[in-house]
């Protein structure tokens, strides 16, 4: 264990990238930075990043900041709770902890959107303490390392028992970052450098030739294919949008309505978005067809534009609870997923249908 340890962190002082959040490490900007890189690339990250840490320096800029704020912050970064978790922890940490990111991963395990992996990012790498962690790159370093042949995930806890052997001693963040680093850059899933890789004489994997075997992972579900309808609407110059439910997928996200249609259904599109927005619909043909592939579904979105007959009575059920007009320009200021983006930009040349007066809710 001690050679793998020596072997990781001279990878690391040789090799690390220079990445904005481990310039002056501090918890904010740690933990912001580990919200972020789950599910994302690095290189998708990083303007993200600063974006986000000049609009909300501190834990205490974040917690004051509104939703709409916060989400237009990660606008097209995707999986959107880990933003809303990330605003509500900022919350707790100016309530509770005066504004200072906690520091034992006990108090770090208590904070909204925060697993063991999160916390155990925050303790090592901004306050030194010999917490483990484990990701996909560090299932995928350790299962090859220590030839682990079985189904494995990033909860399995002979991974956190090795990950908890490994991090004990001088320099836990680092050690931690050096394995994920190895992962990211070296020990890859598909072409790994065993060549160049300071582990290569420890490493079963490399000894067995089973890199391609290694990691076994659970056999990942087929999207579900989801057929949807856009409603574009446009009046004086604005367009409608409607704001998402906290709870559930694009969760308090400004969208054009767009609602699932499920098989079989035959109603009209106009019938469809009636039943959302509580008020007759009129639509008229395609604008456009949309995909957009998510991790679990793949959507194909047709998007019509239509008007609404009755404003007055817009009532916003289903997955909406509120609605309003918005300039294209003040768009950046809401939270719009790159699905909503994809949508209104294929619509934008819609033509002003029949405008009426009423106040949205
Ligand atoms: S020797 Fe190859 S398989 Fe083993 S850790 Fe290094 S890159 Fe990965």
């Amino acid at each position: 264990m001690g050679r793998v340890r020596d072997a990781l962190l001279a990878f690391y002082d040789a090799h690390k990238r220079e990445l904005p959040w481990r310039e002056g490490v501090s918890a904010y900007a740690t933990w912001v930075s580990e919200i972020m890189l789950q599910q994302t690339r690095v290189e998708t990250v990083v303007p993200y990043f600063h974006a986000f840490m000049r609009k909300f320096p501190t834990a205490l800029a974040l917690a004051d900041a509104s939703s709409d704020d916060v989400l237009a912050a990660w606008s097209g970064l995707g999986y959107y709770r880990r933003a809303r978790m990330l605003h509500a922890g900022a919350k707790v940490v100016v309530r509770d902890h005066g504004g200072e990111v906690p520091h034992t991963r006990e108090a770090l395990l208590e904070l909204p959107g925060v697993g063991r992996y999160t916390a155990g990012a925050i303790a090592s790498i901004a306050f030194g303490q010999e917490a483990p962690l484990v990701d996909g790159n560090v299932v995928r370093v350790l299962s090859r390392v220590f030839g682990i042949d079985r189904e494995l995930s990033p909860q399995d806890d002979e991974l956190w028992s090795l990950a908890q052997a490994l991090v004990r001693g001088p320099r836990p963040g680092d050690l931690n970052q050096a394995i994920m680093e190895l992962g990211a850059t070296v020990c890859t899933k598909d072409a790994p450098a065993c060549q160049d890789c300071g582990l290569s004489r420890w490493c079963e994997a490399r000894r067995l030739g089973k890199q391609a075997v290694w990691p076994r992972l659970p056999r990942k579900k087929a999207p579900r294919k989801v057929a949807m309808e856009a409603l574009l609407v446009e009046r004086r110059g604005e367009l409608l949008l409607c704001r998402r439910r906290e709870e559930g997928l694009f969760g308090g996200l400004w969208e054009p309505p767009m609602v699932e249609r499920s098989m079989g259904d035959r109603r009209d599109a106009s019938e469809l978005f009636a039943e959302v927005l509580g008020c007759p619909v009129e639509v008229s043909g395609v604008a456009s067809v949309v995909r957009h592939v998510l991790t679990h579904r793949e959507l194909t979105v047709t998007v019509r534009p239509g008007c609404l007959g009755a404003p007055d009575a817009m009532t916003c059920a289903g997955p909406y609870q509120a609605a309003r007009f918005a300039s294209r320009d003040a768009l950046s200021t809401l939270g719009v997923s790159r699905l909503s983006r994809k949508v209104l930009e294929s619509g934008a040349e819609i033509a002003e249908k029949k405008p009426r007066r009423g106040k949205l809710r």
